[in-house]
């Protein structure tokens, strides 16, 4: 079994209900949600104005492989109506994978750790939260990644 960390979030639409329907579809394709983080409200980074976001982070126990986890996510994205029409533009919801194990990979389709998370407050935030020790960790680890 892997421990793996998944950002979510929403700007358009009813975002808490996304937010919850996403992860009760991680809990029915082979993610076991073992902790959630609070549901933050935050300023849209980057892309076109847009609404503001609300985000959270879960912490899943799986069997999928990263990529099964990827494929995953996106067909959740995809069954909550999610149009990929402008870059960094509105979503009724986003599932990145932020941490995979301690897996480093880095491939056209998939980069663990996800290559913005460590700049981006919005995921900062809820992952400290819920888990404070696993930041300094990643920041140790993070000169060796990078
Ligand atoms: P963003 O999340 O950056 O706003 P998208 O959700 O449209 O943008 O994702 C763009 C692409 O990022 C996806 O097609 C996916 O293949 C790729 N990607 C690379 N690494 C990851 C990751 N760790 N989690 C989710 N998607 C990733
Ligand atoms: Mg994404």
């Amino acid at each position: 079994m892997a421990i793996a960390y998944i950002a979510l979030g929403s700007n358009l639409g009813d975002r808490v209900s996304y937010i919850m329907s996403a992860v009760a579809s991680l809990q029915e394709k082979g993610a076991s949600v073992l902790k959630q983080s609070t549901i933050i409200e935050t300023d849209p980074v980057g892309g076109p104005p847009q609404p503001k976001f609300l985000n959270a982070v879960v912490k899943i126990e799986t069997r999928l492989s990263p990529v099964e986890l990827l494929n995953q996510c996106q067909g959740i994205e995809k069954e909550l109506g999610r149009v990929r029409d402008v870059p960094s533009g509105s979503r009724t919801i986003d599932l990145d994978i932020l941490l995979y194990d301690r897996l480093v990979l880095d491939t056209p389709r998939l980069t663990i750790p996800h290559p913005r998370m460590f700049e981006r407050a919005f995921v900062l935030e809820p992952l400290k939260e819920m888990e404070p020790a696993l930041l300094e960790e990643c920041v140790h680890a993070r000169h060796k990644i990078r």
